[in-house]
């Protein structure tokens, strides 16, 4: 009998204690968030063949793949992208409009994340003096810093100083971007008084002279890259001085800081990060304290061979069967250091690409531009002409006319008027556009999920324009002979990877519509915390 109890309660015991194992809420060691600046979806498959099992395939394999991703707003560009990802939102609340932009206290175009109260760390320049504070709402970081009362430690890194301050939130412990002018990582004085020591030793490494010492040579046997028109093209810039756009490309003919700023021209500068990235999880131990840290990664320089040599080139191939490696050797890091399953990782883009205006156009698929110059110039005229005065536009920027309200007072004129006159002149005078709205058709309506208006998401009430309009589709700014450029709402500047892996993640294809202010609302939930605080998308996984 006494036995009898004896082994019941040590059964009751054992039970006991596993409930009260299921009722603890589990939680990651780590998220890592994975940007790539300019990465189409269509980069997944046009190049899956040459991309080995460990990287994108082993996400692709293991992980959930949204395969019909978009962006939801109008103006696709860097800024407003990292912008989006982490919070939740669009710029209609997060307030990034684009990379540059007016701003109509200071009278003058301002940079998204510049702030002069704060100095550089890791340079003698003004390159560090950067901050949050044009964000208006909180990032998935930030909400992780107050869910753990600052406990977790959120790091943020990329080669563009937007593409790791936007993603680190307003809390971030630390934040590092590559300086164009030293070749250092830097930071600002936003985050810390003075830069690690692990920080400082990695840029004594001096790795960009290293890297640059070597040509860039194809990756693989060229036979594979002939799935691209020739690498001897029209559409491709000479960015190294060789006299030539065909790979191998040879770094000699660049002198001082130049070899610094052509860097980010080269797929090493997504080494760099890499090797910046692993610096940073070993000496910060990221994934091996109590609670779950935050590292965001932002590869950009997709981003600049893109722009630099265009979607179907040999170069931007390369770029990503090295990436490919890259983020294998990143998987494995991660799978020592913090185990395989302990970690929740997603990894999408910041925007997509045009192809090559000019190969379009040479190849009859309808492109063009309204010409930024002329269009302002005649802008002026039409203000001249109708108001007698032309000083009442104080901005032609980012698609968006901005007036001086007090300029506008003082002709006597009445500002919904003067709105609407413009409205009419640019739907009269230039076909190239596809929609434009006054302030008044906009500040009626608050942006939405689902993109029902993408000009109204990517507008923000205070401090958008007055006037705005888009382009028809393949119609930019400015048309472009050589490499690409992005900004639109078409698919082939929305349409990107969304891939989620690791920790509480199921292995899945789904193809239904979502959009990239799901990812933010996705991680918060997995995590059992409060989304950002604007957020307007919806969790993708229970
Ligand atoms: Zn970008
Ligand atoms: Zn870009």
């Amino acid at each position: 009998m006494r036995l009898k109890i004896q082994v019941l309660s040590i059964l009751l015991l054992i039970f006991t204690s596993e409930i009260i194992q299921a009722q603890q809420i589990q939680k990651p060691k780590l998220v890592v968030g994975i940007v790539v600046d300019q990465m189409r979806f269509d980069y997944l498959s046009r190049f899956n063949q040459f991309y080995g099992k460990d990287g994108f395939n082993r996400l692709l394999r293991e992980g959930t793949n949204f395969t019909f991703a978009h962006y939801n707003y109008d103006l696709t560009s860097t800024g407003p992208g990292h912008a989006s990802i982490y919070t939740g939102t669009t710029p209609f609340y997060h307030g990034i409009i684009g990379n540059d932009f007016y701003d109509k206290q200071k009278k003058k175009m301002i940079y998204c994340i510049e702030d002069s109260d704060f100095k550089s760390l890791g340079s003698d320049d003004h390159e560090g003096r950067k901050s949050p504070r044009n964000l208006l709402s909180t990032t998935i970081t930030d909400q992780l810093k107050l869910f753990t009362n600052g406990r977790s430690k959120v790091i943020s890194i990329s080669l563009k100083d937007r593409g790791a301050v936007l993603p680190g939130g307003h809390l971030a412990d630390g934040v590092y971007w590559y300086n164009e002018k030293t070749g250092n990582f830097i930071t600002s004085t936003y985050y810390m008084s003075s830069l690690p020591k692990w920080v400082e030793q990695f840029n004594d490494r001096n790795l960009v002279d290293q890297y640059l010492s070597a040509d860039w040579g194809l990756l693989l046997p060229s036979d594979n890259y002939s799935i691209n028109p020739p690498d001897n093209s029209n559409y491709e810039k000479d960015r190294f001085k060789e006299n030539k756009t065909t790979l191998p490309h040879s770094f000699e003919n660049l002198k001082g800081v130049e070899r610094y700023q052509e860097f980010t021209n080269t797929p090493f500068g997504n080494q760099i990060v890499l090797d910046f990235s692993k610096a940073a999880l070993q000496n910060e131990k990221l994934g091996l304290n109590n609670e779950t840290d935050f590292l965001a990664i932002s590869f950009s320089s997709t981003d600049h061979v893109g722009h630099e040599y265009g979607t179907y080139s040999y170069e931007l191939m390369d770029t990503y069967i090295r990436l490919d490696q890259q983020i294998a050797e990143l998987l494995n890091v991660l799978d020592q250091q913090v185990g395989k399953g302990n970690y929740l990782l997603f990894l999408t883009a910041d925007h997509g690409a045009i192809d090559t205006p000019a190969y379009l156009r040479d190849n009859r698929i309808p492109t063009g531009e309204i010409n930024y110059n002329r269009t302002f110039d005649s802008l002026k005229i039409f203000a001249r002409r109708l108001f007698g005065d032309e000083n009442l536009i104080a901005s032609f920027s980012n698609r968006q006319i901005f007036f001086y309200r007090d300029v506008i007072k003082n002709l006597n004129l009445d500002i919904h008027e003067v709105e609407q006159k413009f409205v009419d002149y640019l739907r009269e005078t230039f076909p190239q556009i596809q929609s434009v709205f006054s302030r008044d058709d906009l500040e009626k309506m608050c942006a939405s999920r689902e993109p029902n208006n993408f000009l109204l998401n990517g507008f923000n009430p205070a401090k958008s324009g007055d006037v705005i309009f888009n382009l028809r589709p393949g119609y930019l700014t400015n048309f472009l002979e050589k490499g690409t450029q992005h900004g639109s709402q078409y698919a082939y500047d929305t349409h990107i990877p969304m891939i989620f892996y690791g920790w509480h993640v199921p292995t899945q294809t789904r193809n239904e519509p979502v959009f990239i202010v799901d990812i933010a609302p996705t991680i918060a939930n997995l995590l059992q915390i409060t989304e950002p605080s604007a957020c307007i998308g919806i969790p993708l996984i229970p």
